[in-house]
């Protein structure tokens, strides 16, 4: 149910925060990770860490996700280091933080390239690696502001509602070609990205762990085991959802 030896996964921002935690769980089941990001230093470091975790062969290449040239030669590369791909994990992502009216259109298409086109191009790019495969896994990480507004992060919100429809949409064409698609929706959790965050958004410490049942921030490995589920055979009638790895946040009103 749960084991990945013999499978190939690409994660997508894997060398830090829920990627990295993500890959560790991917790595632990026996699954040979290959880390796709921009900073090579923090892939390389990645990589050794997943090695040590006794993981098959973990392996770094340098992707853009924003630029389709770059995640061609990625998908390329898979192909030709690692003969077969089986998981495809959309986690790379970013924010700006301000409102509709202060945010420049350059602004918006950064957020909205890394965040929703990248799982586009990554996910096409991926599709017939996977379908050769026999079959596969396609996770896609959206946001509790793919459920809720905010005022402060309009282009974030517009591409981690997209994820969702996007998941749907490929779910469903897929689904023939015993291809699961399913999101994460990660709730507040001890980044880089919400270090940031914590900076930007005066109370948000406080009124995160108030909200939060769990009564914690989550930490990047409370995505090992999802990603196991959503990678292996116990999630083989599972696709199309969005499932929520937050502590019970999006259950408070
Ligand atoms: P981090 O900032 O810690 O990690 C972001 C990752 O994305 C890095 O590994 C970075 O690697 C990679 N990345 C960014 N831009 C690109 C690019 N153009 N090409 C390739 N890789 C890129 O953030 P988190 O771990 O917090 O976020 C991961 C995902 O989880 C994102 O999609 C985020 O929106 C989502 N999320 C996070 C939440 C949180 O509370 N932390 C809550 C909800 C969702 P590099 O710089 O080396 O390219």
């Amino acid at each position: 149910m749960f084991d990945l030896n013999g499978r190939v996964a690409v994660v997508t921002g894997g060398n830090g925060g829920i990627g990295l935690g993500l890959a560790r769980g991917l790595a632990g089941a026996g699954a040979r990770v290959v880390i796709a990001a921009r900073n090579a230093k923090k892939s390389a470091a990645a990589v050794a860490e997943l090695d040590s975790l006794g993981a098959a062969g973990a392996l770094a290449l340098e992707a853009d996700v924003r630029d389709e040239k770059s995640v061609a030669a990625l998908f390329d590369a898979v192909a030709a280091r690692c003969g077969r791909l089986d998981i495809l994990v959309n986690n790379a992502g970013t924010n700006i933080r301000k409102p509709a009216h202060e945010l420049s259109l350059a602004e918006w298409r950064e957020v909205i390239d890394t965040n929703l086109t990248s799982a586009f191009l990554c996910s096409h790019a991926a599709y017939p690696l996977l379908k050769k495969a026999g079959g596969g896994k396609v996770i896609n990480i959206g946001s509790m502001l793919s459920i809720f507004g905010t005022g402060f992060a309009p282009a974030y919100a517009a591409s981690k509602g997209g994820i969702v429809q996007f998941t749907k949409a490929c779910a469903s064409s897929w689904a023939k070609d015993n291809i699961q698609v399913n999101a994460i929706l990660p709730g507040w959790i001890d980044t880089e990205l919400t270090v940031k965050a914590r900076a930007q958004i005066p109370g948000l410490h406080d009124s995160v762990l108030k909200r939060t049942p769990a009564g914690r921030w989550g930490a990047i490995d409370d995505f090992r085991g999802i990603a196991v589920f959503l990678a292996g055979p116990a999630s083989d009638f599972v696709t199309g959802t969005a499932i929520p790895v937050d502590g019970g946040y999006s259950i408070q009103g």
